[in-house]
């Protein structure tokens, strides 16, 4: 079921069991405005997920109600997240899904990094 982004936030989804430390994680980073952990299912050779630590459903709710501290806070440490874990020099991919035609299933913004190896087309009909 994909996630209607124009729904309240709903704190039961798993990224804020994650949060809470309800669900286990494979972390690679954190700070105050964010949690980076490994994708479960990965899509690259290597696919990082970064999610920030406040409650919103996607990159929408975000950019609108985010404080600009939570917003530069987390665009920090999503490119700290790439740089640390080596992606810059062979580049990376940055991908947030938002709603049905991106098929966003998780409704906690969560931005997908993906690189490790060449990526393909950005889109494929
Ligand atoms: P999206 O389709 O953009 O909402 O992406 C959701 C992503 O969350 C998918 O790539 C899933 O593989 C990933 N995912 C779901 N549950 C977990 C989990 N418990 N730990 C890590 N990644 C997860």
């Amino acid at each position: 079921m994909t996630v209607d982004p124009t729904k309240p936030y709903d704190d039961q989804n798993i990224f804020a069991k994650i949060l809470r430390g309800e669900i286990p994680n494979n972390t690679v980073y954190e700070d105050a405005y964010a949690l980076a952990f490994h994708d479960i299912n990965p899509q690259a050779d290597l696919h990082i997920l970064v999610i920030p630590k406040g409650p919103y459903v996607s990159w929408d709710d975000f950019s609108e109600k985010a404080s600009d501290e939570e917003i530069a806070g987390f665009v920090r440490a999503v490119g700290k997240v790439a740089r640390d874990k080596g992606m810059v020099v062979r580049g990376y991919r940055w991908l947030s899904n938002v709603g049905r035609n991106a098929g966003q299933e998780v409704a906690h913004l969560h931005v997908h990094l993906f690189g490790g190896g060449p990526l393909g087309p950005m889109l494929s009909k």
